[in-house]
């Protein structure tokens, strides 16, 4: 087949690297999450205030979209959106002294730029139980992971134009292609997740990446076979060695579904339409977009029974005598009562204002005390208490 199109990855030290750097920018580029994840909190302002740039120019965008519909749910949905919300309010009491207190609340939405990074560290948990386990049941040195992502060729019979038909369409062919007894018979187990990108206002690209463990032994007439059996579209099939590959895949996997396109709708006017965006958004109403097959399925599921998340959480935050409650600074100018948004404190570190000092303590207390919240939390989890914590 001419349309195929092959990226034949070598598993050499060297490549590693590139691969795994290339990532990495790719990341950046398209992914305002990411870029948070990336930097520590605090450490550069900069970074941060264009990652909440984006966020909140995709949210509003989002927000803007479902409530000009008609449709009930696309109310509903919007109504949802803005109820995410995360601020710090600076009240001065009678005796002078600050009180602080902060807000936060999730919304949840599947797209919301601001819930995203909480779906993505519970996809990045299990994959690394998943990535984990494949490790030790299966020698690195005999077993490869593939990456492969399958599209679509709108200008092949069958393939729908409608977004919803088609991501359905892609969904089935998908989970049909899994199924076949040539890749059955090569693939021990798959993460797969539908993600869209987009070319123009016109046209959804959906499409499909998985995440496969084959036996190395047979990777050149794998890579072949994989291709092979999809006739929808393009295939592409990168190898990956199970050993140094499996953070990177887990990065690449928990990457949010529209973080491409999100990335073209915060740069506004050039990239996507309301339009286009409330498309996408109803095209995957109520569908599942991401499932496992195989032996990834299995260690998937294990993994939910030993909260690894929780485990995860414990070993990264900060105890409670590491991370202090920031203290207010004295001598400078201090901003006057009222919430502050993230992104409002950073405006004003960014563009050093007189409050500048006073908004870095602020921002300093936000994070500290949604930090302070997941500790609570944790503990009282640890000591079996069954709270609802939003
Ligand atoms: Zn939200």
């Amino acid at each position: 087949m001419e349309s195929i199109k092959t990226t034949y990855g070598e598993t050499k030290a060297g490549g590693v690297t590139t691969r795994t750097s290339s990532l990495l920018v790719n990341n950046s580029k398209s992914d305002a999450g990411n870029i948070k994840s990336s930097v520590p909190y605090g450490c550069d302002y900069q970074h941060r205030q264009q990652a909440e740039q984006r966020r909140s120019a995709s949210w509003s965008l989002m927000v803007r979209a479902l409530s000009n519909s008609t449709d009930k749910q696309d109310k509903k949905e919007a109504e949802q959106l803005m109820s995410c919300r995360g601020y710090v309010s600076k009240v001065t009491m009678p005796n002078g002294k600050t009180t602080m207190r902060t807000f936060a609340r999730s919304c949840n939405h599947r797209f919301c730029p601001y819930c995203e990074k909480r779906t993505r560290e519970e996809v990045k948990a299990s994959l690394v139980v998943m990535s984990n386990k494949a490790v030790q049941e299966y020698d690195p040195a005999k077993y490869k992971y593939m990456w492969v992502t399958l599209t679509l060729d709108p200008s092949k019979k069958g393939v729908p134009t409608d977004s919803r038909e088609r991501l359905s369409f892609l969904r089935k062919k998908g989970t049909a292609y899994l199924n076949r007894k040539e890749i059955k018979s090569l693939v021990l187990g798959s993460y797969n997740k539908i993600e869209t990108g987009t070319f123009s206002n016109d046209n959804d690209h959906h499409h499909i990446h998985s995440l496969m463990l084959c036996d190395s032994s047979i990777h050149q007439s794998t890579v072949r076979t994989l291709q092979a059996n999809w006739s929808w579209g393009h295939s592409k099939v990168k190898v990956w060695n199970v050993e140094n590959e499996t953070s990177e895949a887990s990065l690449e996997m928990s990457k949010p579904t529209l973080s491409r396109y999100m990335g073209k709708v915060s740069m506004g006017t050039a990239g996507v339409s309301e339009e286009k965006l409330l498309r996408t958004i109803q095209a995957y109403r109520g569908r599942r977009i991401r499932w496992s097959t195989g032996v990834f399925r299995q260690y998937i599921a294990e993994g939910k029974d030993m909260s690894y998340e929780e485990e995860l959480e414990q070993k990264t935050l900060p105890t409670r005598e590491e991370d202090p409650e920031p203290v207010e600074p004295i001598g400078c100018d201090k901003l006057p009562d009222g919430n502050y948004s993230p992104l409002m404190l950073l405006n004003h570190i960014t563009s050093n204002t007189r409050y500048s000092k006073y908004a870095k303590y602020m921002l300093s207390y936000y994070d500290w005390s949604l930090r302070e919240t997941r500790r609570i939390r944790l503990e009282d989890r640890l000591q079996g208490i069954d709270t609802h914590y939003h």
